[in-house]
């Protein structure tokens, strides 16, 4: 029987000879050969490690994918990917990437010569023109963070595939995780995750996973983890396992709480980013691909000034970076997270200077609300906590 993914996440697939409930961390670098001509099934931890193996054991069912591999942050998972590109491959990617994966774009590009394009990804026609025979990868992410603009993954994909079978689409599904959106069944080749972020959900570890259902991909992949060392240490890999029995409830407790802050948010007359309101323009075409519409959400108030109060006023909110985390966060992107990026640049992107990132833990939405409340009266009033 197939088990929905709310109960896969509580399900561990180890099979230990004790029995244990709860799967072993194997602290082991080597492993011992049966005999010289006779290896044991491990050798050395950076090629495998037990504890490792029961992670994406577990991960593949929840990714639904024929192969997983952790690796120890989610920018290993595209470093890993992107080592396979050679010079004047071209990779095709969105103008609105997570910055580090913008930078890491950037380094290939001058290091090793390799093409980056970055197009308005929301934008389909431009995004079909731009992928051709000649396109070896292509990097998506949808909804994007923090301007929340939704890309129709199943088209591009589809594209990418008619115009070079072999060319590789990739999603990066972190601001989904793979509770509400799996980027295989859309026809992506690999699905990767910063694990950092929902699959781990407590700020305490950095990690990445990479799935896809096709071997030659997963060859590729495994390859480069052995020979660099990117693969995830078992403690972290235990801890992940621990934190993944829980995603479920977190990112529903979530994501009700994101929609309930983004309501009174639009009530108060704020212009809100969030995909499960009726008014984000793309809400349909979220909604086609994605059961739910997730933690984060953005909003503007108009003045950068009064922005950078209110991000400054709140108490329960962490004014921090990342997300995913049981407790909320909130930041300034144009001033935190986005200021690397040139103003002008940003401005031609359209990235509004007071935009409020929100990334919504799981408190008592009595509290969210109450708090950020405050924070806006305490704004508008000209104090700051700081
Ligand atoms: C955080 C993040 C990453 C990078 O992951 P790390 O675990 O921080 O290396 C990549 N993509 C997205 C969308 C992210 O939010």
């Amino acid at each position: 029987m197939a088990f929905h993914i709310n109960t896969k996440v509580v399900g561990s697939h180890h099979k230990d000879s004790h029995l244990s409930s709860v799967p072993p961390i194997y602290a082991s670098t080597t492993f011992k050969s049966l005999s010289v001509d006779e290896p044991g099934p491990y050798d050395y931890t950076r090629s495998g490690n037990p504890t490792r193996t029961t992670l994406q054991e577990s991960l593949k069912s929840i990714m639904n994918a024929e192969y997983v591999l952790a690796v120890n942050s989610g920018m290993a998972c595209l470093d890993v990917i992107v080592s396979n590109l050679s010079a004047n491959d071209e990779i095709i990617a969105g103008q609105d990437l997570y910055g580090g994966s913008d930078r890491l774009l950037q380094f290939i590009n001058k290091k090793h010569n390799v093409t980056v394009t970055q197009v308005d990804t929301t934008n389909l026609s431009l995004m079909k023109k731009s992928i051709t025979s000649k396109t070896k990868m292509v990097l998506l992410e949808s909804p994007t963070n923090p301007l929340i603009n939704v890309i129709d993954v199943k088209a591009i994909c589809d594209h990418a595939h008619k115009m070079n079978k072999d060319c590789i689409v990739i999603v990066d599904n972190t601001m989904m995780s793979p509770l509400l959106m799996s980027p295989l069944d859309l026809g992506a080749d690999i699905h990767y995750e910063s694990a950092t972020k929902y699959l781990n959900g407590h700020h305490d570890i950095m990690a990445g996973v990479l799935a896809t259902n096709r071997k030659d991909i997963f060859d590729m992949l495994f390859y480069v983890i052995n020979a660099t060392g990117a693969g995830l240490a078992p403690f972290d890999s235990w801890l992940l396992l621990r934190g993944l029995k829980t995603l479920s409830i977190r990112v529903e407790r979530q994501q009700e709480n994101a929609m309930k802050l983004a309501e009174w948010l639009e009530g108060q007359g704020f212009k809100v980013r969030y995909t499960g309101l009726k008014s984000h323009p793309q809400h349909d075409l979220h909604f086609s691909q994605a059961s739910g519409a997730g933690g984060v959400l953005s909003f503007e108030t108009g003045s950068v000034e009064l922005s950078s109060k209110i991000v400054d006023n709140t108490k329960l909110f962490h004014t921090t970076v990342s997300f995913g985390a049981i407790n909320s966060l909130i930041s300034l992107p144009g001033k935190m997270s986005h200021a690397s990026i040139d103003p002008k640049v940003r401005a031609e992107r359209d990235f509004p200077e007071d935009l409020i990132r929100v990334c919504v833990g799981i408190e008592d939405i009595r509290d969210i609300i109450g708090d950020m409340d405050a924070a806006i009266t305490k704004s508008k009033r000209g104090s700051s906590k700081l």
